[in-house]
């Protein structure tokens, strides 16, 4: 079960960001509102990117209804975002 590492919250929502700028707006995911894609609100595990996860597990992405984004997704963000300087993003 994928989960973000403690005291990389931040790291990790930066590349969320990064890595949905690269996959454009075609892709239907988005960082997370409550916990701002860092998968912890107020010292607690997120409870909207982590509903019906693991408690711990929130990875700060969601689907374009707003559900807990599938580990696939989130793999395939974070794969573009290590792509991301390869990526040409459009002004
Ligand atoms: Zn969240």
């Amino acid at each position: 079960m994928m989960h973000i590492t403690y005291g990389t919250e931040r790291e990790h929502a930066a590349a969320l960001r990064r890595g949905l700028q690269c996959l454009g707006k075609e892709f239907l995911a988005e960082v997370c509102w409550w916990c701002d894609g860092t998968g912890t609100r107020e010292f607690e595990c997120c409870s909207v990117c982590g509903k019906g996860r693991p408690y711990g597990t929130a990875l700060g992405l969601l689907t374009s209804d707003s559900r807990p984004a599938p580990e696939s997704v989130v793999n395939q963000v974070l794969v573009a975002s290590e792509r991301a300087r390869l990526c040409i993003v459009a002004p």
